[in-house]
């Protein structure tokens, strides 16, 4: 990938994959803008990790689950480096439990993140990208989205709707030169998996192919080839980074 003076906003890099993904990015050439939501400390770290490493990036604070927000940190965003190459939807959270003891809130507040915040940002970038004509878009989706799993009917819910999301605004986005796709990963070791008790996580261990828990460089391998030139005949598809489990 040659992703030089390309211009990438990842959201939720603060931590976890989306970390990964800066880094990842920032380590090919990008100038990566870090999202965050309320890891400012946290966000602040990555860039100066990102710095430290001979990088270049930014952090900039915005709640994806805003529609107006994030109108105002893609416009800030443009007006400050000028474009927007790659746009990586990472931000994401849980709110686990089962379906019939399931609050409306905790529903809605996942949905309004996961898939929402997702939409909210393809709606303000893909402007800036129809303008350009050329971008590279990648939602972080998940194998929950596809197989399902208890417990998480707002999180596999928003992901599947994620997924649906991707392949219709690749069909939409194509003939300008812009892709849209996502990555499913399955068990990845992050401050979202730390939560679950050591039963689940045996469980789950029991169900992965390859026998290990996959790690946040895993999946932002996947996303930066997604992201680069060369994946620039793939749009409207997911990849699963799970160890074989789905
Ligand atoms: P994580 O460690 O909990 O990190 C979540 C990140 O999302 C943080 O940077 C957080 O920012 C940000 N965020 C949350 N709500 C936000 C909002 N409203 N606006 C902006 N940023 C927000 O999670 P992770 O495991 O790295 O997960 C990253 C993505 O991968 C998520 O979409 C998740 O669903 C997906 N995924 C993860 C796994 C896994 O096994 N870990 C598997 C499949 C899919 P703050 O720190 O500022 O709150």
């Amino acid at each position: 990938m040659n992703a030089e003076k390309k211009i990438a906003v990842v959201t939720g890099a603060s931590r976890g994959i989306g970390r990964a993904i800066a880094l990842e990015l920032a380590a090919k050439g990008a100038f990566v803008v870090i999202n965050y939501n309320g890891s400012k400390e946290k966000a602040e770290a990555v860039k100066a990790e990102i710095i430290a490493a001979g990088g270049a990036a930014e952090t900039s604070q915005c709640n994806v689950s805003d529609f107006d927000a994030c109108g105002a940190f893609i416009k800030e965003t443009v007006k400050k480096y000028g474009q927007i190459d790659i746009l990586v939807n990472n931000a994401g959270i849980t709110k686990d439990g089962l379906l019939m003891a399931m609050s409306k809130d905790d529903f809605c507040r996942v949905i309004d993140t996961n898939l929402k915040g997702t939409f909210n940002c393809i709606r303000h970038v893909a402007r800036q990208m129809l303008k350009q004509k050329s971008g590279r878009i990648v939602n972080m989706a998940s194998i929950v989205g596809i197989g399902g799993n208890p417990g998480q009917a707002n999180y596999a819910a928003s992901k599947a709707g994620v997924i649906g999301l991707t392949k219709t605004a690749a069909k939409e986005l194509a003939s300008r030169g812009i892709t849209v796709n996502a990555v499913a990963p399955g068990f990845i070791r992050t401050d979202m998996t730390d939560v679950l008790s050591d039963k689940v996580k045996e469980e789950t261990l029991k169900n992965i192919p390859m026998g290990t828990y996959g790690e946040p460089e895993d999946v932002a391998k996947a996303v930066a080839f997604l992201a680069s030139p060369e994946a620039r005949y793939i749009t409207g598809q997911v990849l699963c980074v799970d160890g074989g489990m789905l």
